[in-house]
């Protein structure tokens, strides 16, 4: 006997990630849909007349994310201007192939399309960068450049907010690895749904509460166009862990992904819990937890040929910094930067996501 839909009636075709309802397409998608509306009307997400940049990397999530806000924008008369705007990393045969997929995707949506690219903003591809430092900290410098460059981006299409196809898996996963680090500051920065409130652009995730197996297989089944190769300069082993974890926690326990999710949420209650104080950077003006940001700390170290300034404070690195602050001091008075003041521990940085600093 066929399985039936637990919503229709009809002929079963799947079962559904999330809760292990058999359902038909069609009460599939109005489920998945319907949710992520939800989310975003109980968040109160968006306001009529708002500009809204959806970082579009060309990956499953912000592919998906763009056609369901265009989807629901459409509906529910949300009153929103939809705008995709990605970051061009400059990595040759992984960004380049993405951007292909945005592009296109810009023309199934019709939505506007904005490109950003590190070598226009920061003079350095990630190519470069890679070529200069190795494959250690790329993502550190990716994930910093990123954060910004989305950022000024939006700030061009005078975006109101970014929204990011950050899902209920990738927020788990950063709860555990938070968990695992005692951060709790950050704990309760990657379990909000808007952050950045404070600074230049609010930044939301209405995937808060979706699944990624849902997210692909509402890709799969709507046969939607994206791009799902990784990224070649890839490492990150510690997410890489957190994340085979959740995923063997997800097979005994679907609810798993979501009840860690509200374990962040009730963790990052706790009210002494020093957060950042957000600035402004002295040198480029966007937003920082120092009087120097990080991206402007590191694409010193970049410029300078010491890439490991900003990345820690290891002695060498130091001797370094006090070496080269007197031969400015001598050369130029004028432009010599406070290098010093402006190294910065890693721990006291925005985290870096190497899958999805992405957007
Ligand atoms: Fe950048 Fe992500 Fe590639 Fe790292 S894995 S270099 S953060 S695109
Ligand atoms: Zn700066």
């Amino acid at each position: 006997m066929p399985v039936r839909c637990a919503i229709c009636g009809g002929k079963a075709i799947l079962k559904r990630p999330k809760t292990g309802d058999a359902l038909c397409r069609e009460c599939f998608y109005y489920a998945f849909e319907i949710e992520i509306h939800q989310t975003i009307t109980d968040a109160e997400l968006f306001t009529r007349g708002e500009t809204v940049a959806v970082g579009a990397s060309g990956g499953k999530d912000s592919t998906v994310l763009a056609y369901v806000l265009k989807t629901l924008n459409e509906r529910y008369d949300y009153g929103i201007q939809l705008i995709l705007l990605s970051v061009d990393e400059g990595i040759t045969g992984y960004r380049d192939d993405s951007l292909e997929t945005v592009k296109r995707n810009q023309q199934q949506y019709d939505l506007p399309l904005k490109i950003v690219s590190y070598e226009e903003l920061y003079g350095w591809t990630m190519d470069a960068i890679v070529k200069q430092i190795g494959l250690k900290n790329n993502c550190t410098f990716c994930g910093v450049f990123r954060r910004q460059a989305l950022d000024r981006g939006a700030i061009l299409v005078k975006a109101d907010k970014i929204v990011t196809g950050h899902n209920a898996d990738d927020i788990a996963e950063t709860v555990l690895m938070n968990v695992l680090r005692g951060d709790i500051a950050r704990l309760r920065r990657c379990t909000a749904i808007t952050t950045g409130n404070e600074g230049y652009l609010p930044r939301c995730k209405p995937f808060k509460y979706t699944y990624e197996k849902e997210i692909v297989m509402y890709a799969y089944f709507k046969k939607l166009d994206y791009f799902s190769t990784e990224c070649i300069y890839s490492p990150n082993a510690y997410r890489g862990h957190a994340r085979t974890f959740l995923k063997d926690l997800e097979a005994v326990r679907p609810s798993a992904i979501i009840d860690i999710i509200h374990s962040g949420e009730s963790l990052s209650i706790k009210r002494d819990v020093k957060m950042p104080t957000q600035m402004t950077c002295a040198q480029c003006g966007y937003i920082s937890s120092n009087t120097t940001c990080k991206a402007c700390v590191l694409l010193e170290g970049l410029n300078k040929g010491l890439p490991k300034l900003g990345i820690g404070k290891t002695n060498k690195v130091r001797r370094k910094m006090a070496a080269l602050s007197t031969t400015t001091a001598e050369c130029d008075e004028d432009t010599k930067v406070g290098s010093k003041n402006g190294v910065q521990s890693t721990e006291d940085q925005p985290s870096t996501d190497s899958k999805k600093l992405q957007f």
